[in-house]
């Protein structure tokens, strides 16, 4: 039957006291209808109602409500129904089979009862009916709670009951499948990354999760089905640990602590609140409780949807994605809310709006987390990116650097290469002004002792003869004192010419021994060969035409020379004084001439 058809037959009575026993229910119920139907006078005080919609809500009550459902079976064939009260968390919920004012069968169910007086296993509360041909039956359901006094009564047939429990085991098994698998995977997520928000959430999502368990009555069918006392409190404890975890998650998801101190500490209260709540349920009433979470958990929706419009802009995507989930949780809860007042319709959409938000909540809270997560990545990713790039500016600068120093060396070597060239080549000069005479350009006598010396010693190795030609021009003084010391220069100019032009071979070695004198050194000459050589200078000598002021100045020159295999103990002096005495004997025999050292 419809809600619309239900409601038009419902009747409702409210016993303040809760002292009315069924006997007396049944008299007033009777009573009633005779009033209605104009049987009775109307001074009795009219103690039952209609009901307007279904379900009907009272509200929180502590009185006792008593609903009367006729039923007639108008057929002439027997049928089969179930009468659910559908409502999981209502304490006592008390069935009659009332027919011609006998009780036929009599249910206590309830949450404060255990599950195993219940007739169908089912989380909301079912009695079956069964209906005789023509057959008229009224069912009394008596109903106490702490919870709102929500009494949807349905009337189901076999086939309906069986249709409408497949799709609505599907939606819960889906629901709490989704609950599971995002808990799992944020948990693992947890594990992995060690982001606190992504634990806030796992710990909000399975309290949440059992809350709604609770209150659909499937934990108390499948969880602790004999757990009575608890059960009550169970919605409470839950949704207090709902209110803890979601307001922590919320603060660590924000970094409320950073982004805002003022909303930090409103949810640090909040969470406190849900603290304080879990303990004050197991001393405060019910309906006390439950009002007081309702409301926080509304204000804490709110505030954290104001939150994340407040950072909308400035965080991105996973902002949007948290903000939204909020705002589906909400309007869950308040599809459900304006169902239950009867303002929307009651369908299979309005009945699951809060499963349907909170599933929606759950997906986008999640997808806010690995956002965060991915921007976060992003972001290390980018500072990784410019670090990079520094180390490699930064590499680049001391290779220039090493490169710049490198050639500064490059050009330093080349300047001190350079400069080490111009040094020998100066050195060289030197040397060779030290080892020569100025204004011949022969040889001085510092080179030409130094080189006799050697070439003694490799003759005197190599058993091999070496001669020594002493050279003095004759009467230069005269030629001097007549002509100038110029001329006399220009003189010994033209007599080294004669020399170094006889004297060629590479070993051999001419010199300005002192003065107008000078000493050549031939390794390997023999005796002929010296005096060959000394007579061929001599006669060169002779021949030089040196002109002063027009007319021919004769030179000429006395040669005394010597020739020998140098002796094992003998020194290179030795023969320089052999050639000085030939020399001397040459000039005391009337210069000009070549003489031989009598040694031989
Ligand atoms: P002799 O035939 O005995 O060798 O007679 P001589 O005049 O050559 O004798 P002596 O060796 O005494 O004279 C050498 C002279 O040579 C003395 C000096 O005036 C001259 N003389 C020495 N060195 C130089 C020189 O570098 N330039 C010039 N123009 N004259 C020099
Ligand atoms: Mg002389
Ligand atoms: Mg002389």
């Amino acid at each position: 039957m419809s809600d619309q058809q239900i409601s038009e037959n419902l009747y409702v009575y409210k016993d303040i006291e809760g002292q009315a026993s069924l006997e007396e229910v049944l008299l007033s119920s009777l009573e009633w209808q005779s009033q209605v139907k104009g049987e009775l006078s109307a001074e009795l005080p009219v103690a039952w109602q209609t009901v307007d919609h279904n379900p009907p809500n009272f509200g929180y009550s502590s009185s006792v409500y008593w609903f009367h459902l006729p039923l007639l079976n108008a057929a002439h064939f027997g049928s089969e129904w179930v009468v659910e009260v559908a409502y999981p968390v209502l304490d006592y919920v008390d069935l009659y089979v009332v027919k011609d004012g006998d009780v036929q069968s009599f249910y206590k169910l309830g949450d404060k009862q255990p599950f195993s007086n219940r007739v169908f296993e089912h989380r909301n509360f079912r009695i079956p009916v069964t209906l005789s041909p023509l057959d008229q039956v009224d069912i009394y359901i008596r109903v106490k709670t702490s919870s709102a006094v929500q009494v949807p009564v349905r009337l189901w047939g076999y086939g309906g009951v069986m249709k409408h429990d497949q799709l609505d085991v599907l939606i819960l098994g889906v629901y709490f499948g989704l609950l599971v698998v995002m808990a799992l995977y944020n948990a693992l997520i947890f594990l992995t990354v060690r982001q606190k928000s992504n634990l806030y959430y796992v710990l909000y999502v399975v309290s949440y999760g059992l809350f709604q368990a609770s209150l659909i009555g499937l934990a108390y069918q499948y969880i602790w089905p004999s757990g009575i006392h608890w059960n009550d409190q169970s919605i409470l404890v839950s949704l207090a640990l709902s209110l803890v975890f979601g307001t922590m998650f919320i603060r660590s998801y924000l970094d409320l602590r950073l982004s805002s101190p003022r909303l930090e500490l409103f949810y640090r209260a909040a969470t406190w609140l849900g603290l304080v709540c879990i303990f004050l349920s197991f001393v405060l009433s019910y309906d006390f409780m439950i009002r007081v979470m309702v409301y926080s958990s509304t204000i804490i929706c709110l505030g954290a949807m104001a939150g994340g419009l407040y950072l909308w802009r400035s965080i991105g995507r996973s902002i949007q994605y948290f903000t939204l989930a909020w705002l589906f949780l909400f309007a869950g809860g308040l599809i459900l809310a304006l169902n239950k007042f009867g303002i929307l319709p009651r369908n299979l959409f309005t009945e699951n709006a809060s499963l349907y938000g909170s599933a929606v909540q759950v997906i986008l809270l999640s997808m806010a987390l690995v956002e965060q997560i991915n921007m976060e990545r992003k972001k290390r990713f980018a500072a990784q990116q410019r670090a990079i790039v520094q180390e490699r500016l930064a590499r680049e600068a001391q290779e220039h650097a090493l490169t710049l120093q490198r050639q500064d060396n490059e050009r330093l070597e080349q300047r001190v290469l350079e400069r080490t060239a111009e040094l020998e080549a100066l050195n060289d000069k030197l040397q060779e002004l030290t080892i020569r005479d100025s204004l011949t350009s022969l040889y001085n006598r510092r080179y030409l002792d130094m080189k006799a010396e050697e070439e003694y010693k490799r003759a005197q190795r190599d058993r091999n003869a070496l001669a020594v030609l002493i050279m003095d021009l004759d009467n230069f003084k005269q030629i001097n004192d007549c002509y100038g010391h110029q001329f006399g220069d220009a003189c010994l100019v033209a007599t080294a010419k004669v020399l170094s032009d006889n004297v060629q071979r590479t070993s051999d070695t001419v010199a300005r021994y002192g003065g107008e004198e000078f000493v050549a050194i031939l390794p390997g000459a023999s005796k002929e060969k010296a005096r060959y050589l000394a007579e061929m200078i001599r006669l060169n000598i002779m021949s030089l035409e040196m002109m002063f002021e027009g007319k021919r100045v004769p030179l000429s020159m006395s040669i005394g020379f010597v020739s020998t295999k140098p002796k094992e103990a003998g020194r290179y002096e030795e023969l320089i004084k052999l050639a000085d005495e030939a020399l001397y004997q040459a000039k005391d025999e009337g210069r000009n001439r070549v003489i031989g050292a009598n040694e031989s």
